[in-house]
């Protein structure tokens, strides 16, 4: 495997297959009595066991040794697959769901991504630090043990990289943050505000990509999500998290989930290292969902231009409509 640059749109493409390990689909690899022979990288317990518990993933896409090795192939650039690839396994119990969770087990999950994060932050290879999830068979899950995905990059993803550069733009010519006059114009508007828990707002984006989009974030401005405080902080968010997930459950039963931080700012070389000076004002850290409700959103990798035949407005009334504790 090895990583490829696309000249022109800058984006890293991962080129090759996983290896092929000893994984059996069958009995769940994450499921504790079948337990896979790697060590936890973090173990978060409730009541004398443990409830969040992070492995490397078993089939790879990025290796924690060695250097990228950054090589010119004539005019192009490629280097080796370097990073981390590690799973979240959010619940020892095979049937439950995130979604199905209580605020505390939640908020333990959220623990382990900002746990995670800030460790793997501390390598300065690492540029960039991804939390995702894929639930559901339309998502392309791989097991459905509720599970998380984290990487490690030694680049910053396309869309990080187009947020980042839109935020810093935007900072330089009004000095504010382009996420809170989002938030603030949303929550003036009442138009696609979903649901708020404290300091914590899920809205559909103005432009959103997907029927039923929906983005979380703390109104108080902050670019880093593993900053995120243990105590009333924390449980709000992981309210907010439960109830939106169990919205959305009921237009979809599979979704996309990324956790947007800032970049690693250890990192001071290359295209990134004049983006530091105002990181900590320009950009701010949130949660986007996209629900997989019409199969048309393939239509994408076709075209790169998003058809999305509901208005936000719209799903975010039918979204508000739904009792988020059921
Ligand atoms: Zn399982
Ligand atoms: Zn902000
Ligand atoms: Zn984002």
């Amino acid at each position: 495997m090895e990583l490829r640059k696309d000249p022109i749109t800058r984006s890293w493409v991962v080129v090759g297959h996983p290896e092929r390990e000893k994984v059996r689909p069958d009995p769940c690899p994450l499921c504790p009595e079948n337990r896979i022979e790697t060590h936890a990288l973090l173990d978060l317990p409730a009541q004398g066991r443990w409830q969040v518990r992070v492995y490397p993933h078993l089939r790879p896409f990025y290796r924690i040794e060695g250097d990228p090795g950054r090589t010119a192939e004539g005019i192009y650039d490629r280097m080796a697959p370097t990073g981390a690839h590690e799973i979240v396994v959010e619940t020892p119990d095979h049937t439950r769901t995130l979604a199905q969770m209580s605020d505390e087990e939640v908020e333990r999950v959220l623990d382990a991504y900002a746990q995670r994060i800030a460790d793997l932050k501390r390598d300065a290879r690492f540029k960039y630090v991804t939390v995702f999830k894929n639930e559901g068979p339309q998502a392309g899950e791989e097991w459905t043990h509720a599970h998380s995905q984290i990487t490690a990059t030694t680049f910053v993803p396309r869309r990080i990289l187009y947020e980042l550069r839109a935020a810093r733009e935007w900072y330089r010519e009004r000095e504010r943050c382009v996420l809170c006059d989002i938030l603030s114009q949303e929550i003036r508007q009442q138009k696609r505000v979903v649901d708020t828990v404290g300091d914590y707002y899920a809205f559909c984006p103005y432009a959103s990509r997907v029927p039923f989009e929906t983005w979380l974030m703390p109104k108080t401005h902050n670019h880093q999500f593993e900053t995120l405080s243990p105590g009333e902080q924390r449980r709000n968010m992981a309210s907010l998290l439960g109830r939106t997930l169990r919205r959305l459950l009921k237009v979809s039963p599979s979704y996309h989930m990324v956790v947007h931080t800032a970049p690693n700012t250890l990192q001071t070389k290359g295209e990134l290292s004049e983006y530091w000076s105002t990181i900590a004002g320009d950009y701010h850290w949130h949660f986007e969902i996209l629900p997989i409700v019409e199969q048309r959103s393939k239509s994408y990798s076709i075209k790169e231009v998003y058809f999305n035949g509901t208005y936000p407005e719209q799903a975010a009334e039918r979204l508000r409509q739904i009792d988020p504790n059921s």
